[in-house]
């Protein structure tokens, strides 16, 4: 029969989290569209309401926050009592943009922040220790603890899935040092202690000004730890749960605030990976890697 499902996309107040509601949502799915910022998050919600989906409905989720959390897992357990499909969406990019280095080349902060200066970008943008905690703290430990506060959730569920928003930048071969990379990608001995002591190394090294000197040279550099940490994640939860689809997915470059508008892929296409993720069917491939649509290594 056609049992209905329930899903909770996080960070879907805008970008690609927002389009994936709406195309759970169109395909039948009930999907709790969640925000950090209710006010936010309640118009993106009406936005859909109003486009005739009804099924849409709003509950704020902060993911750095664990009264938060545990307050989206209550409503969902009173509400449904179960969870089928859970998109772990929002992200953080890691960088600041160094509005210094925009004035020297003579941007006006509001001209990048609207999307008018991409070009400079790459240029301006840097990691700092903040930054980078944050980074960690949303795309990592955020995942994490929203997705172990849903698990019983989701174990009342005939067929969980569990899609993990990663980045093309999560790729293994992107790792510099190569017994860090060996670490991160042997899966049969990866655990979230071993996960937790490189993150710790990697804010300490990011501390002392070393991230170069100890292999962690990377582009975007906390954004790629954290999307590397993500998909080992994923692997460690599929092990752990085999009767669930739980896969990670690279969205594409897409066009949304996170790149400031440098993106190329419209949303719709960007959410077509989580989409597909969340509707698998049983039996569907598990413990992951796609490049949008397409399976990939790790
Ligand atoms: P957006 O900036 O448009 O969306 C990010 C979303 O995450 C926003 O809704 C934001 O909320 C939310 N968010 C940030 N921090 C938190 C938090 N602590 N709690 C709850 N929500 C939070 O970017 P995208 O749509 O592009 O990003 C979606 C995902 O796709 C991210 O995981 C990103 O890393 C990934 N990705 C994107 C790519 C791209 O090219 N766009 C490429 C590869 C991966 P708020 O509005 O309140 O800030």
């Amino acid at each position: 029969g056609d049992v209905c499902r329930y899903a909770v996309v996080t960070g879907a107040n805008k970008g690609i989290g927002f389009e994936t509601v709406k195309q759970l949502a169109k395909s039948g799915v009930t999907v709790i569209l969640t925000a950090r910022n209710e006010k936010r998050g309640m118009k993106a919600t009406s936005l859909l309401n109003e486009q005739g989906l009804s099924n849409v409905v709003f509950h704020q989720l902060d993911v750095q926050d664990a009264k938060s959390i545990e307050s989206l897992a209550k409503f969902v357990q009173t509400q449904y009592g179960r969870l089928d499909i859970l998109v772990n969406n929002a992200g953080a990019s890691g960088v600041v943009v160094d509005e210094d280095v925009l004035r020297a080349l003579n941007v006006d902060p509001v001209d990048w922040l609207a999307g008018k200066a991409v070009n400079v970008i790459q240029v301006a943008m840097k990691t700092t220790y903040e930054s980078a905690k944050l980074c960690l703290d949303t795309n990592y430990y955020g995942v994490k603890n929203v997705t172990e506060a849903l698990l019983p959730l989701l174990q009342n569920s005939p067929s969980a899935r569990i899609v993990n928003v990663s980045s093309l930048r999560s790729e293994l071969k992107r790792v510099p040092n190569e017994e860090r990379r060996k670490e991160l990608g042997d899966v049969e001995n990866l655990t979230e202690d071993k996960l937790d002591k490189i993150l710790q190394n990697f804010l300490h090294d990011l501390k002392q000004d070393a991230l170069e000197v100890n292999g962690w040279q990377m582009m975007l550099p906390a954004y790629s730890i954290s999307k590397v940490s993500l998909n080992a994640y994923t692997r460690i939860l599929a092990r752990k749960y085999p009767k669930m689809c739980i896969n990670c997915v690279h969205p594409g470059y897409v066009n949304t605030d996170i790149n400031w508008h440098t993106g190329t892929m419209p949303v719709e296409e960007g959410a077509e990976g989580s989409v597909m993720l969340a509707l698998l069917p049983d039996g569907g491939p598990t413990g992951c890697y796609f490049d949008r649509t397409v399976v990939d290594e790790f």
